[in-house]
């Protein structure tokens, strides 16, 4: 029995838009944990950042090193885009976006889609806008490096030890012989420190067809930046959804540790509907639960991610899926499960 209610620090990055109404979610259902979540904010709102965004990005980086893990809401893109600010400022060299089926969202895809995506963060083509030569041509810099491509691969790995499945490692390593042949090296070096977990290397073409025919045979995917990029999409296509979902970024010590763990929910700032008190706050949510299991939670946050899984599978849901709840009332809808899912476990 727990006497004392253990503590969680989260630095949080509060964004524009709809971020204030998915923030409240948030903190309701921590609120309901038996566990005393305190959160840290940071202001990076558009107006804080047209004030002195360096005051802002230096908060934010002082909050996230001191707790270690950050919640970020959506956030406009103005002057620069504060994703890109933060990835850097941060050193964030890995990307984990896990897709899963949610049964009761429409979609056109019927197979059992429950992938993790593990992407080395930096480099590929999107470091290098490129040039042009003359009218008629233009030229970028393709970048793989051996020490990001080494933290994805351990990274994946341990993630598929944990869920006890094999390892995909997916590239064009045949045609782009020296840079995904890198990628592909390295993985392969970290395969062999995990010889209890199977391996395979897939060339990323090949991937895309068979992960539609048959995505069982999916689990966890590792690759580098802009693969991840496109595979991530391609997925959440097959779920019916391109904003449902949640994706953590780390930084790693010299020791290979994550050093530091910012999670986020997909999805933008939706102006549209900001203030309203209609957004769906899943996407926060999972990033939350994303969040708890990352801090040794694991039991709190598959239990938050059940919770909000089976409120949309009830039809219990916001305006966007087809329901008529407000952020306020799904958020309770989930706040009741997670209760009776609490109550559950601990009986
Ligand atoms: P941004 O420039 O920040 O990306 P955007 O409006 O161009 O903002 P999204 O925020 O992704 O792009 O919104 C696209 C559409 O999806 C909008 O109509 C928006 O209302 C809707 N939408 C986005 N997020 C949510 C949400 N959490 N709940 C309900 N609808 C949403």
């Amino acid at each position: 029995m727990m006497t004392e209610r253990e503590v969680l620090d989260v630095a949080e990055f509060l964004g524009d838009g709809i971020s204030p109404e998915l923030s409240r979610s948030v903190h309701a259902i921590a609120a309901a944990l038996p566990l005393e979540v305190r959160f840290h904010p940071v202001d990076l709102t558009l107006e804080r950042r047209r004030a002195g965004a360096e005051a802002a990005y230096a908060e934010a980086e002082a909050a996230i090193r001191a707790h270690r893990v950050a919640l970020k809401y959506p956030t406009v893109t103005e002057a620069e885009s504060p994703n890109k600010v933060l990835r850097e400022r941060f050193r964030f060299s890995v990307i984990h976006r896990p897709v899963a089926v949610i049964p009761g969202v429409p979609r056109r895809h019927d197979g059992e889609v429950d992938l993790h995506i593990v992407r080395i963060a930096v480099g590929g083509t999107y470091e290098d806008a490129g040039r042009r030569i003359g009218s008629e041509a233009a030229v970028s810099v393709r970048v793989i490096e051996r020490e990001p491509s080494r933290h994805a691969s351990e990274f994946a790995f341990h993630l598929a030890k944990r869920l006890g499945c094999g390892v995909v490692s997916t590239s064009k390593y045949t045609i782009q012989k020296a840079t995904d042949g890198l990628f592909e090296e390295v993985a392969e070096e970290v395969a062999t420190r995990h010889p209890e977990v199977p391996h395979r290397a897939e060339l990323f073409d090949a991937l895309l067809a068979r992960l539609i025919m048959v995505p069982e045979d999916y689990r966890v995917v590792v690759c580098p930046n802009e693969y991840g990029d496109f595979l991530s999409d391609a997925a959440c296509g097959m779920i019916g959804s391109i904003g449902l979902g949640a994706s953590a970024s780390y930084s790693f010590d010299q020791h290979g540790e994550v050093e530091l763990a910012m999670f986020d929910p997909a999805g933008g700032t939706a102006p549209d509907i900001a203030g309203r008190g209609v957004c769906n706050p899943t996407a926060a949510l999972l990033a939350f639960a994303m969040l708890l299991n990352h801090c040794g939670f694991r039991g709190l946050g598959g239990l938050l991610d059940a919770a909000v899984r089976h409120t949309i599978e009830a039809g219990e849901t916001t305006a966007d899926l087809g329901g008529t709840l407000g952020t306020d009332a799904f958020t309770a809808a989930v706040r009741g499960r997670l209760h009776a899912e609490l109550a559950g476990a601990s009986a």
